[in-house]
């Protein structure tokens, strides 16, 4: 299948008399006729159902529709994007371990990297994108489990070299783990690529609508995870009775260790009805992906025409430090797009408070026009320090452009101009 056609099909098929659309299965439990089927479905979850908080049959038909967009084996759900990017570290790295990733990455990644994760005993070690692969082999250390990066760097816009990055990884036997939130699998598959891992928050283009949150960890099946680094993978767990995830479940090993260890143990599944919204975003995402892009290329455009603008960047725009990669690895830029006004944080406010139509808000990859503030909103905890390492200037304004007509938003973004 296309991926406008997985879009609507992938993850459910009903039988003779069945629902038509995916069904919300609002039901914490499942009952059996004995309980030697009930010990079996403990002994292996994989085989059925038995409790909401790793398994529902309406978040595991998205999780398979997804895993089919992404061109993955398997996928899981969790209630947000920061459980699955959290999760996802957690399924390889124990107290003790560290991490290599970019700083241009979400805000929100830095503070669960650079803190949280470290009050857990695992270190992540940032590296420079531009070195070489040389220079940035040096940083690994013998206990580095895994590469971290986002195909488009939530708010920096700056592209991911995938390959040069799973190259590196591959060469210190750890994999690639990608953040795909912005790109999505309709503009770009990192497995395609040679990513092991890819992670989305599903709460942005997923979605689209803004309706609910959440998160995805897909694997691509393809790391061999018995090269001695990963003994949570390849040696006996007493909590599944002595099993080995690689052996029992071959190439699935990854995600089904994370649903049943940590999704186990930490709880954090999407709820059905979430699902179910979900579910209806992902519906129309291969539609509206290329809509976004070809409005926010005409607003890229226009805002590198104002002279109240010292910069503009999108990966789509000719000329843009990133157009070689875009052209590369995407096949669109998305709808977002940042700028930095000419004049700083006060300048950059003002325009945001001019506009009507785009709305003031934060969040990112809606379905209407919306702006946000970095410096002063979503990356307000992160010192000027950290502030610069993720590419983020006082008077920069990060604009998602939605599926209104073009001129509608051309229109109102010239109110913003007129304000200053
Ligand atoms: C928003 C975002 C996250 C976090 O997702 P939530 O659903 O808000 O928890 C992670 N990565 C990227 C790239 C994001 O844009």
């Amino acid at each position: 299948m296309k991926d406008e056609t997985k879009c609507l099909h992938a993850g459910y098929t009903p039988g003779n008399a069945e629902p038509r659309v995916v069904p919300i299965v609002q039901s914490t439990t499942y009952t059996y006729d004995s309980t030697q089927e009930v010990a079996a479905v403990f002994d292996d979850p994989t085989k059925s159902i038995i409790y909401s908080r790793f398994a529902n049959p309406t978040v595991m038909a998205v999780e398979e529709k997804i895993a089919a967009l992404e061109g993955g084996v398997g996928a899981m759900c969790t209630s947000s994007g920061q459980a699955a990017n959290l999760l996802a570290v957690l399924n390889l790295c124990d107290a003790g371990d560290s991490i290599i990733s970019t700083p241009e990455i979400y805000g929100g990644t830095i503070n669960l990297f650079t803190h949280t994760l470290r009050k857990l005993g695992i270190e992540c070690i940032y590296v420079d994108k531009n070195e070489t692969a040389e220079e940035i082999g040096r940083k690994f250390k013998p206990n580095t489990r895994l590469v971290f990066g986002e195909t488009i760097a939530n708010p920096a816009l700056d592209v991911f070299d995938i390959e040069k990055f799973a190259a590196i990884a591959h060469e210190h036997g750890v994999p690639l783990i990608v953040d795909n939130t912005f790109a999505t699998p309709i503009l770009c598959r990192p497995f395609d690529f040679g990513a092991d891992i890819v992670t989305h928050s599903t709460t942005k283009y997923m979605d689209g609508h803004a309706v609910q949150g959440g998160g995805v960890i897909v694997d691509s099946g393809r790391f061999d995870w018995t090269n001695g680094k990963f003994p949570g993978l390849t040696e006996p767990d007493v909590t599944y009775h002595g099993i080995s995830y690689t052996e029992k479940y071959g190439e699935a090993a990854y995600i089904i260790k994370a649903r049943m260890q940590l999704m186990r143990d930490f709880g954090c599944y999407p709820a059905a009805h979430s699902a179910f919204l979900l579910n209806l975003g992902l519906e129309t995402l291969a539609v509206r992906m290329p809509k976004y892009c070809e409005n926010a290329e005409k607003v890229a455009a226009y805002l590198q025409g104002r002279k109240e603008v010292e910069s503009v960047k999108y990966p789509g725009l000719p000329g843009d430090e990133n157009y070689q990669l875009a052209q590369k690895y995407l096949k669109g830029s998305s709808g977002v797009i940042s700028f930095v006004i000419k004049g700083g944080r006060e300048k950059a406010m003002q325009w945001m408070n001019a506009l009507e139509l785009a709305s003031n808000e934060v969040h990112v990859a809606d379905i209407r026009t919306c702006v946000l503030h970095p410096a002063s909103e979503t990356h307000r905890q992160l010192s000027d320090e950290e502030l610069k390492a993720a590419g983020i200037d006082g008077g920069m304004v990060r604009l998602s452009v939605g599926l209104e007509n073009v001129e509608d938003i051309l229109e109102d973004l010239e109110k913003g101009f007129a304000a200053l």
